[in-house]
């Protein structure tokens, strides 16, 4: 699954995000060799709540909604087989009636359950037989019905006006993973029961349906049409997909795999890049993995609205409009980026997630961690100009934030609810697990990693995995002790700091816990693939690796005179902080250093000013170091911090003078660069521009601001006279400083476009209106029908945020609460108030949220409430001590300026 405010697909904290024991050491020397418990896959001993001596064969399932009710009735068959005799038979149902229940043995045999009952916290349902059943195999039958829901958990709707026509139009699509298959049939909903699906569906005959498999047969019954669809392989319940409505698709093909993009009518051939895209992902994937895609056709469907990110359902994913689709005429180059992006991860889930499954949700990370990596590596592969991997490091810095703070998880956690099941989809699971992946492939060596991994799925396809099995075939092709490697990442929360000092002629790392604002951080040690390159040296490119498995070693090779820069090229998941000579040396060289190096050192160095173990002046002495760079990345990064100190200062007296600050950092590039894009331009050059628009405009450039305002004046007069990639940035700048007849215009064009991704830009950027008058007017558009429902929470968070009025977003979300939990998922829920609540600096933020949380949704979101809580206690701390800092510095700079 990729979910937009998990992964933040560009990475400006200015766009809608719409876009996650070590037991004490008693002694601190000791390796954590005790972390590698977790054994290989059994079914047996797989975690789970259901009961494993009923396992479901297939399931004949058939379903017919109601659009005009928002109901659905059902009717299935399950093959079971009864591993004991048994009384009772268990399975999953959430939110639906049963209304009829029957068995047959395998000798024709009828039973009828003497009680049907429902457990609803268990989301659980038991057929309780007066007689054992024998052992062997039974079939189930059983009615149900149940309601299509607005909030994308199970079968769900998606309201929109049609492309062309205008007409108000319903689509249905599902979203199953992790626990809401049982929302749509009764079923065994946990990912190890792997089971034959078989869809039918009766849905208006003007609807196109789809599923996870090819239409068998159609035919029309009384009017409408009964659609079958072809029996699945083995696989888990969540990948179950179904869409329906009146839509258009466009096909292609790839090593005999047909490939449809399937939209609403009048939008699949914004589909072409996506399609051609897939076309190329497919061919890579089938070598990468050594095993060719399994099903015979694999489809990609936008959904208007309900779910804000996609899912790879096997054969079938879908996706929000906005990162599926891409106009060539309307569309920016940041757009096309995340369609590929987030096909690339959809699209390595369908061998890693699908074809081989984690056996619970424990070990989710083995499904995100993974697309995760694969999808950067492919995307990489087919675009090195997008300079995907450097970019990436914005998203795992978020990982490494969380990761310091004590409300951290280890990447492999014990899951036991559904709840849990949900809060586990987090920056940790996708970016700890991407980062570490990849740390680990530059370890083993490329060749080495990817035969292992072609291995894997060789020996689990159609099953289910444990990390274990990862490791175990991993360390099998590069006969490296991988499991003792990985079990200190996985196993234990947190991330190390190496420190690194010149002692008796030599250089000397340490390592130990990276703690940001924590009382009593746990000595923890991990083995570390430690790498560095000599920076003075000739062939400065290269580094050296080893591996770090103790509190402290020598580098090898290294003197105490030499500049030596750690974690060459930022690829390694830690922290490293020089001692002040040291410092002092890489600084006065950090213009030579390449940009991968520069932006880790400079992520390094703000990270060590959040632990107070830096200064925000070595900070800004860096970014000053290497700013004429006019990386991409680079600028991404500092941008990044630029934003966060910027956030920091809400309210306070600093600010005027950090923003001037600020804007001389800034707009030298900028004034290189211009609005205009050259002729023969590269992409990367074309992004920078737009980020340093956003930047700028959001730090009160007055000539940002009135060039943006005059662009916007032309753009309504005439759409083609702004060029694609500047309609987002000059959009964000107009909406931020609007006045109320500019928010007008603003709402006028986001009600007329059929457009999602114009949708979503407008919506964000009234959302990011400064003034609290015009606050006041979006939030309640949050709970109107006329936004996909898919921005319901976006625009609050937006407000909160960008529009930098906490207050106002808080209060409205208290007092519509009860609209809001209707409108939202359970995750949705989860995360609402932590998100609104994380805009805050203040600690007594922190308690108003832990007890509002406590009072309102107890079971739910214990773990995103921690980690908000804790996040708003290190802000305020933060705040306190850097503010003064900052000013100090930024007064002595203009002294030594005027000397
Ligand atoms: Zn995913």
């Amino acid at each position: 699954m990729y979910l937009l405010d998990t992964n933040k697909v560009a990475d400006q904290s200015r766009r809608m995000s719409l876009r996650f024991p070590l037991a004490a050491a008693i002694c601190a020397v000791v390796l954590p060799t005790t972390l590698q418990a977790e054994t290989p896959f059994r079914f047996e001993t797989t975690p789970g709540k259901l009961p494993k001596d009923a396992v479901p064969k297939s399931y004949d399932i058939h379903i017919t909604p109601n659009i005009e009710k928002l109901t659905f009735t059902g009717s299935e068959t399950v093959d079971v087989d009864l591993r004991k005799a048994a009384k009772t038979i268990t399975l999953n149902a959430n939110a639906l009636t049963i209304s009829s229940a029957k068995v047959v043995d395998g000798r024709g045999k009828t039973a009828q359950p003497a009680r049907v009952a429902m457990k609803v916290a268990d989301q659980t349902v038991t057929l309780r037989f007066g007689t054992e059943l024998a052992r062997g195999t039974h079939r189930i039958a059983l009615s149900f019905a149940g309601k299509i829901n607005e909030a994308g958990e199970g079968l769900h709707f998606a309201n929109y006006s049609e492309k062309g026509t205008g007409a108000e139009k319903t689509m249905l699509g599902t979203q199953m993973e992790p626990t809401d298959a049982r929302r749509l049939f009764p079923c065994w909903d946990e990912p190890v029961f792997r089971a034959k699906f078989r869809l039918t569906v009766t849905v208006p005959a003007s609807f196109m349906a789809v599923s996870n498999t090819p239409v068998e047969s159609e035919k029309v019954v009384g009017g409408k049409k009964e659609v079958r669809f072809a029996e699945t392989p083995l696989m888990a319940s969540y990948l179950v997909v179904l869409c329906a409505g009146e839509l258009d698709a466009i096909y292609g093909e790839a090593e005999g795999v047909r490939i449809g993009v399937i939209t609403t009518k009048g939008k699949a051939e914004q589909g072409r890049y996506a399609l051609e895209s897939a076309e190329k992902i497919l061919k890579y994937y089938n070598d990468y993995f050594g095993e060719k895609f399994p099903l015979p056709k694999l489809d990609l469907i936008a959904l208007p609205s309900g779910f804000g990110g996609a899912m790879e359902n096997w054969g079938g994913i879908t996706f929000f409009e906005s990162i599926l689709l891409y106009d060539p005429a309307k569309s920016s180059e940041q757009t096309k980026e995340n369609v590929f992006a987030v096909l690339a991860h959809e699209m390595a889930h369908q061998w890693f997630g699908d074809l081989v499954t984690m056996a619970w949700w424990d070990n989710l990370w083995l499904n995100e961690g993974f697309a995760s990596w694969m999808g950067t590596k492919c995307t990489d592969h087919f675009n090195p100009q997008w300079h995907i991997w450097l970019r990436a490091n914005a998203a795992k810095q978020r990982a490494m934030t969380t990761d310091a703070l004590s409300a951290t998880h280890p990447i492999q956690q014990p899951v036991r609810t559904e709840s849990e099941a949900n809060s586990a989809f987090d920056e940790i699971t996708y970016q700890k697990g991407q980062s570490f992946l990849r740390m680990l492939e530059s370890y083993l060596g490329e060749e080495d990693f990817r035969r292992g991994i072609g291995n894997y799925i060789q020996a689990h396809k159609y099953s289910n995995t444990t990390t274990a099995d990862l490791w175990n075939a991993l360390g099998e092709s590069s006969k490296k002790p991988v499991s003792a490697i990985a079990a200190s990442w996985t196993e234990q929360p947190g991330l190390p700091l190496v420190t690194v000092k010149s002692a008796d002629g030599r250089m000397l790392a340490q390592q130990e816990l990276f703690a940001v604002h924590q009382e009593n951080p746990k000595p923890s040690e991990w083995r570390i693939p430690l790498s560095y390159r000599d920076i003075a040296s000739a062939n400065a490119t290269n580094a050296s690796v080893f591996l770090l498995d103790a509190k402290s070693a020598a580098l090898p090779e290294v003197r105490s005179d030499q500049s030596v820069k750690l974690n060459a090229d930022g690829i390694g998941y830690y922290r490293v902080q020089y001692e002040p000579a040291l410092f002092a040396r890489l600084l006065a060289a950090a213009a030579q250093l390449s940009e991968a190096d520069k932006v880790n050192l400079i992520s390094d160095t703000w990270a060590l000013v959040r632990a107070d173990r830096s200064t925000i002046g070595d900070y800004f002495a860096l970014v000053n170091a290497v700013r004429a760079d006019h990386g991409l990345a680079l600028a991404e990064q500092i941008n990044t911090t630029i934003s966060y100190i910027d956030a920091l200062c809400r309210k306070a007296p600093e600010r005027p003078e950090f923003q001037s600050y600020a804007r001389s950092l800034l707009a030298p590039a900028f004034a290189q660069l211009g609005w205009v894009a050259k002729k023969d331009e590269d992409v990367a050059t074309g992004l920078l521009r737009v980020e340093l628009i956003s930047k700028l405009g959001d730090l009160c450039d007055e000539k940002i601001v009135d060039g943006a305002r005059e662009r916007f004046a032309k753009f309504i007069a005439d759409p083609k006279s702004l060029a694609p990639d500047l309609r987002p940035p000059v959009l964000d700048v107009v909406g931020r400083y609007a006045d109320l007849k500019t928010w007008e215009t603003l709402h006028q064009l986001g009600q007329q476009t059929k457009s999602i991704e114009e949708k979503v830009n407008i919506y964000r950027a009234m959302a990011g209106a400064l003034a609290p008058e015009l606050a006041n007017k979006t939030l309640p558009l949050a709970l109107s029908n006329e936004v996909p429902s898919t921005l319901t929470r976006e625009l609050v968070l937006t407000v909160a945020r960008e529009g930098e009025q906490p207050e106002l977003a808080w209060e409205f979300s208290k007092t519509h609460r009860k609209e809001f939990d209707a409108k939202l998922s359970e995750m949705g829920r989860a995360r609402f108030a932590p998100s609104i609540m994380k805009n805050f600096n203040d600690a007594a933020r922190a308690a108003e949220l832990e007890a509002y949380m406590r009072e309102n949704y107890p079971a739910e979101a214990t773990s995103e409430v921690n980690k908000a809580a804790e996040e708003i206690r290190a802000k305020a701390d933060l705040k306190d001590r850097i503010l003064p800092q900052m000013t100090q510095w930024i007064r002595e700079q203009t002294l030594v300026r005027h000397d």
